[in-house]
């Protein structure tokens, strides 16, 4: 949440709108509380959102195009594995990130025997410039492997719907944490495959912690404002800290 305050200044001094989205499409995780939290944040903070605010528990039908688009051209194909296959084929259960090793890509699995989907992501670099970090270069098919675009309980991925939603919502400077950063190279890989020429900056801003060092905790609706707020900061306050912090010293 602290992240909005990125992004609102980023806008003012590039004159752009702002963008929100309800980014619900794991509906395991998220209650309408949450929204109602973030909505209330962002209105303590004095940031008022551009536009119309998209839900990705309304968008589907778009992502399942988007999926049928993408097997037509044999770019997409179901798969079984549980994490745990995946954790035992890669055999590196210290990797924090466990690459797919690709074992569904020729089995020829029928659409129906699982609601998963991924997505070919053969090798190869992807180039961008962070506004922030300068030169990145990552290689999606050493970090993720194929990518899991649905899951085995036919929930859409984080992954997916953020790469099909910023293509069409015209996003053209997306500013996060930098605990994102290795996800960026996979969404140009994924957005340069759905066919989006331009794709979208990237600014990956550091973290804002706790005294001590801890991440801010965003379970329970908690969105971090709020701890702050609750501490007794003013929003003016948490606006100059998450400045100094994304622009000042370590
Ligand atoms: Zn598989």
């Amino acid at each position: 949440m602290v992240n909005a305050i990125a992004v609102w200044q980023a806008a003012r001094e590039a004159g752009g709108h702002v963008l929100l989205r309800i980014e619900d499409h794991d509906r395991t995780r998220c209650k309408a509380e949450y929204e109602t939290a973030i909505r209330e944040d962002l209105a303590w903070l004095g940031f008022s959102p551009d536009g119309e605010v998209p839900r990705q528990s309304e968008r589907g039908a778009r992502y399942a195009a988007v999926l049928a688009e993408l097997e037509s051209r044999g770019l997409a194909y179901p798969c079984d594995c549980s994490r745990k296959d995946i954790a035992m084929v890669s055999g590196d259960v210290f990797n924090e990130e466990a690459r797919y090793p690709g074992r569904c890509r020729h089995r020829g699995l029928a659409p129906t025997a699982t609601p998963a989907r991924r997505v070919v992501m053969e090798p190869g670099i992807e180039q961008f410039n962070d506004l922030a970090l300068g030169p990145q270069s990552q290689d999606p098919s050493t970090q993720c492997g194929d990518l899991l675009i649905r899951d085995r309980h036919g929930q859409w991925t984080y992954q997916f719907c953020v790469t099909v939603d910023d293509w069409d919502q015209r996003v053209n400077l997306v500013v996060r944490g930098e605990d994102l950063l290795s996800s960026t190279g996979r969404q140009l890989r994924l957005a340069r495959i759905l066919g989006r020429t331009a794709p979208p900056a990237f600014l990956h801003h550091r973290l804002i912690r706790k005294p001590g060092g801890a991440k801010l905790s965003k379970s329970d609706g908690d969105t971090g404002v709020r701890e702050l707020r609750h501490a007794g900061l003013t929003a003016a306050q948490v606006r100059a800290m998450a400045v100094s912090h994304q622009f000042g010293a370590p």
